[in-house]
């Protein structure tokens, strides 16, 4: 039970406001072995396939210092993907759950996001296992996964405050 464009018992879509640009560049582009929606893994897995993120130009060089992390997180532009719904359901069962309460794909903005294993850099592209989307899916971002990384910037007072804050 893929989702393609329709619309299943009980799920509601709304009528967005009229899209106000955030200046998203395409940094990139996947590839994966899935061709169709339906042949995806639903979520990455780490002992999956290898995949390729090829970056373009001009940003090839802020690949600098990534083989560091053995683990990245990667974002990418679920561009197939249907952007009205609030209410969804999954198993096409009649039960739905809000957008925000899923890891859907169809989402006001459809980025998706996952953590994989670096398995080699090769000048301009990255071979990494774990992701889930289409063959030529665009590439939003790359970070080091959050639990290897230490800030290297100089602590600021945010970093010390704890409980609740004073609003
Ligand atoms: N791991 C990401 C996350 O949690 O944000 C994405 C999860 S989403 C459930 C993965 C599914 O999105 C795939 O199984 C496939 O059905 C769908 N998908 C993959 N690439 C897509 C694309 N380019 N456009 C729309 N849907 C896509």
């Amino acid at each position: 039970m893929v989702r393609e464009n329709e619309i299943r018992d009980g799920e509601v879509a709304v009528e967005p406001p009229a899209a106000r640009d955030a200046g998203l560049q395409f940094i990139g582009r996947i590839s994966t072995p899935w061709t169709h929606r339906r042949l995806c893994p639903r979520q990455g897995r780490q002992d999956g396939p290898i995949c390729r993120i090829e970056l373009f130009e001009p940003w090839v060089a802020a690949l600098e210092g990534i083989e560091r992390y053995p683990q990245l997180e990667i974002l990418y532009w679920l561009d197939m993907s249907r952007r009205d719904l609030v209410l969804q359901s999954p198993a096409n069962d009649g039960s739905v759950r809000g957008t925000f309460a899923l890891r859907s794909p169809a989402r006001p903005n459809p980025i998706g996001t996952s953590i994989v294993l670096q398995v080699a850099r090769k000048g301009a592209m990255l071979l990494v296992r774990g992701l889930d989307c289409l063959d030529g899916t665009p590439l939003l971002d790359i970070k080091p996964d959050r639990r290897d990384f230490v800030p290297i910037a100089p602590p600021q007072s945010g970093d010390f405050e704890v409980g609740d804050a004073g609003t």
